[in-house]
């Protein structure tokens, strides 16, 4: 492995700590349910989920648990920057 590469894995490194340089826009998934799998999207600042709960109320347990994961991320642009 030359030398450039083992630089850039060690900024990976930094990097994948640093949760609020990543600002997802928008995404797919699949959201392995205890019943059933679903498609969860999120794109222009607004969650979309395939479940019943989803259809009526705009929100499920899906989209409210991929909130709770990419918090930092999907947020960012609005947090001040925190000090290091
Ligand atoms: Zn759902």
């Amino acid at each position: 492995m030359d030398s450039s590469i083992i630089g850039k894995i060690e900024k990976a490194k930094q990097y994948s700590e640093q949760k609020d340089r990543v600002n997802i826009t928008s995404f797919a998934a699949t959201f392995k349910g205890n019943h059933d799998n679903y498609d969860v999207q999120f794109s222009d600042g607004a969650w979309r989920c395939e479940c019943h709960f989803f259809a009526t109320r705009e929100i499920c347990s899906h989209t409210m648990a991929m909130q709770r994961i990419l918090d930092e991320m999907l947020t960012a642009q609005d947090q001040p920057v925190p000090a290091i």
